[in-house]
């Protein structure tokens, strides 16, 4: 029996950890299917307060596992496949083990989707991007690409306007899903421009950086090269919910929903991180609420305690 399982171990499950630790509740941190989360995808991270001159993202992640273990975190390897939230202790299962908890935190993630192009995900951080504000710093003065046709494409085009020397927009559709407007605010920055209906067939990237984008046309079968240096994919995030579905509330996208901090709607379950976040998502604001998450634990297990 557990004091607390953390499900996740990004930075929020990871923070979480850092904290149940230090306060004596030996949690169990299970890693899910993507050990280290979003940040272990990226290279350099350079917004984290305290490193001025910036770390990478396994590393960062690394040292914040280290620090867990270093309290008394244990970890597991592994998915969770069930978890049964109908009274305490709540009973997991992860990798056809059962764990029995008193307090659970969901650090799950959310998984920003890709193209599903070969070599995409290889080109992460060398390149190609899920994130404007985590990277746009580094497309200073070249020209970029941002792919999707939502709000998150439209704001990160904008965003990113700031600092590219040129933004081209690919959508795949001439209509689009981004409200009115942010729409008519990406078409009036003069640094901005819409390539549709083009879908991204390649990223051209040979010598193993992003050089250019290959595009079809899906109506008139054209194609189109545009050399560029970056390619922000913003076609939405799916946070790692399914498994909650029926036994936490959650909003119309599937994120979690957390009240006064990190409380959901059940008593010993807390969530942290981009699993209840779609508007953030930034590592230090994911390290926060595991912070939070993992303070509300402990107070919810004190008061429990009989
Ligand atoms: P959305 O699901 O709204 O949009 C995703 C976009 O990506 C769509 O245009 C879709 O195209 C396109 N797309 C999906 N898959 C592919 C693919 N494989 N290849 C090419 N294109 C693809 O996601 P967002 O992240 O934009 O937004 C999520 C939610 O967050 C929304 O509710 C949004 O309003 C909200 N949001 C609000 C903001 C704000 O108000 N400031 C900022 C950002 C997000 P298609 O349309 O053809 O399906």
């Amino acid at each position: 029996m557990y004091n607390v399982v953390i499900i996740g171990s990004g930075c929020a499950g990871l923070t979480a950890a850092i904290y149940a630790a230090r306060a004596n509740l030996k949690p169990l941190v299970l890693d899910g299917h993507e050990p280290g989360g979003q940040l272990s995808l990226t290279t350099h991270v350079e917004n984290f307060p305290g490193f001025p001159d910036g770390i990478l993202g396994p590393e960062l992640i690394e040292n914040m596992r280290k620090q867990a273990q270093k309290f008394g975190a244990e970890f597991k390897a592994g998915a969770v496949t069930g978890v049964d939230l109908s009274k305490r202790p709540f009973k997991i299962t992860a990798a056809k083990e059962n764990y029995e908890t008193k307090a659970l935190i969901v650090a799950a993630g959310a998984s920003a989707r890709l193209l599903g192009l070969k070599g995409e995900k290889e080109l992460i951080g060398h390149g190609v991007s899920t994130c404007a504000t985590c990277d746009g710093y580094f497309f200073r003065g070249k020209p970029i690409a941002v792919v999707g046709g939502g709000d998150s494409a439209m704001e990160e085009a904008s965003f990113l306007s700031r600092y590219a020397s040129k933004v081209h927009l690919i959508h795949r559709r001439n209509e689009f899903r981004a409200s009115k407007i942010m729409i008519d605010r990406a078409k009036t920055n003069d640094k901005i421009e819409f390539v549709t209906p083009f879908v991204v067939e390649e990223i051209l990237a040979p010598k193993g950086l992003v050089e250019g984008v290959q595009l079809r046309n899906p109506q008139t079968g054209e194609t189109r090269e545009i050399p560029l240096d970056g390619v922000f994919v913003a076609v939405g995030h799916d946070p790692n919910t399914t498994m909650f579905k029926g036994k936490l509330e959650m909003d119309s996208n599937g994120y979690l929903v957390a009240k006064h901090g990190s409380l959901t709607s059940v008593p010993g379950v807390f969530v942290a991180g981009d699993v209840q976040d779609h508007r953030y998502r930034q590592a230090v604001t994911a390290a926060g609420s595991g912070c939070m998450a993992a303070i509300d634990a402990e107070k919810f297990l004190e008061e429990h305690k009989h």
